[in-house]
């Protein structure tokens, strides 16, 4: 037990602490009866904000935090709206902290801004890379395991210098369109922001900007099952192996009454799978990994049979590369490329049907259900991410819509950043 004179000692250190610290941030400390408003409190307290920027990307997802680092870093002025609390997506609040693929018969064929991320990532983390040269005996062996905590904080470090203004707990609730763009009224807890911007990259996974907008979008009656992460019993080693995964069935990420009713069946499972394990739970992530809702239909729309006969499109961006991968309610069975087969991304696959200064990237790309179920991981879409923030951005400085501006200048500016071009290797 501590004495009298240690503890009021303890007090006295605790308050000149928590005064600096408190200083350090930036905060007020009011150190008698009387109530100062500081200036940095009017500015939290403020609800109304107003950005004029240059590119909108919504949603700082897998695609998103790729496409906000290449729009800032090729010199647009850049907000990045995210409706969650972290950058990542899928790959960190999802938990699917594997990305693939990056190479493809041994090479890689996916670069540029993503693998930046993901490798330095790796790097920070001690962890080991697959040996791109190799053609593995199961395509999962070449996918990259990253710590999901260090992927994240790494993504904000690159926005912060690449100076993209993140806005969290933020979503848009109306678009409406202006001679000189756009006009994003977002919303979150304490705060209304009117977003004046010149393009959108839309990087929801399900593509919202764009039924906001009233743009065709795609969805079937029967979707692929979400699925929940979790680590039952030894304790959770990020980027070792994968963490245990339930099927969430009718996983929905349309709205916040379907996400919730996701997430409640999920962490559901997950109780009673602790009490019929009877092993402690060490490890749950945030919320359901979503794997399909809505996909736009753009001005071209990907096959299946252009994705498994590696089509390459004219207005070809990206690659991507994984075996058709359609879950059901009884599994999946992927179906591997043949061989030599790695399949392209067409601009127009990005940008939805009849619209202008509006661009996509994720697993929403327009594209047919089996494609979709190959196109949607993690690597091609962060190659669509520095793909459509290429296009938007190169709009903005051209005074253009992304499908009008020349293809050459993309894939120009793409490969300045690291990107490889499908056909020009
Ligand atoms: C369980 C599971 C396993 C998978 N396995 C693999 C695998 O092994 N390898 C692989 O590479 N891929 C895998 N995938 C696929 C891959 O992870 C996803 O398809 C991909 O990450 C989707 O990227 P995205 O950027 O389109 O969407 P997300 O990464 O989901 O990003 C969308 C972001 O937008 C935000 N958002 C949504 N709506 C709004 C809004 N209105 N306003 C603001 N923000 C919004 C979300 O919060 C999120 O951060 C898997 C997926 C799942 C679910």
């Amino acid at each position: 037990m501590k004495d009298k004179k240690s503890s009021t000692a303890d007090r006295r250190n605790f308050l000149q602490s928590g005064m600096f610290g408190a200083a350090g941030l930036g905060l007020a400390v009011s150190t008698s009866s009387s109530v100062v408003m500081a200036e940095s409190d009017k500015a939290t307290i403020k609800r109304e904000v107003t950005n004029e920027v240059d590119v909108l990307v919504v949603g700082g997802g897998t695609a998103g935090v790729i496409a906000a680092i290449q729009a800032g870093r090729a010199g647009a002025k850049t907000l990045l709206v995210e409706r969650n609390f972290q950058l990542g997506g899928a790959t960190t609040t999802g938990g699917v902290a594997f990305p693939g693929l990056f190479d493809a018969w041994g090479k890689q064929v996916i670069a540029g801004i993503g693998w930046e991320l993901v490798k330095e990532s790796v790097e920070l983390d001690g962890g080991k890379f697959p040996n791109f040269a190799k053609v593995p005996r199961s395509h999962w062996m070449n996918q990259v395991h990253v710590n999901q905590f260090v992927y994240a904080l790494l993504a904000e470090e690159k926005c912060r210098e690449a100076e993209v203004e993140l806005a969290y707990y933020e979503f848009p609730e109306a678009v409406v369109k202006t001679d000189a763009g756009w006009q994003v009224d977002c919303i979150g807890f304490g705060t209304r922001r009117q977003v004046n911007c010149k393009q959108i990259i839309d990087c929801t996974g399900g593509a919202e900007v764009v039924g906001l907008l009233g743009f065709e979008r795609l969805r079937e009656e029967e979707r692929q099952p979400g699925s929940y992460l979790f680590q039952l019993g030894g304790s959770h080693n990020p980027a070792s192996k994968q963490l245990h995964r339930l099927y969430v069935h009718g996983a929905d990420s349309t709205n916040s009454r379907t996400a919730t009713l996701a997430n409640l069946t999920g962490r559901k499972s997950i109780l009673a799978k602790v009490r019929k394990d009877k092993k402690r739970l060490m490890h749950l992530q945030p919320e359901t990994g979503f794997r399909e809702s809505y996909r736009i239909k753009g001005e071209t729309l990907i096959t299946v049979q252009d994705y498994t006969s590696g089509k390459l499109f004219d207005d070809a961006v990206s690659h991507a590369f994984y075996p058709v991968d359609l879950h059901t309610k009884t599994g999946v069975r992927p179906k591997p490329l043949k061989r030599g087969i790695v399949p392209s991304i067409p601009l127009g696959a990005l940008v939805p049907k009849g619209s202008r200064n509006l661009i996509v990237a994720g697993r929403c790309v327009s594209s047919d259900r089996l494609a979709n179920s190959g196109l949607r991981v993690q690597a091609s879409c962060m190659g669509m991410g520095q793909a459509a923030a290429a296009a938007a951005t190169l709009a903005v400085q051209g005074n253009t819509t992304p499908s009008e501006v020349p293809l050459a200048q993309i894939h120009g500016l793409l490969k300045k950043h690291g990107a490889i071009i499908p056909g020009k290797a």
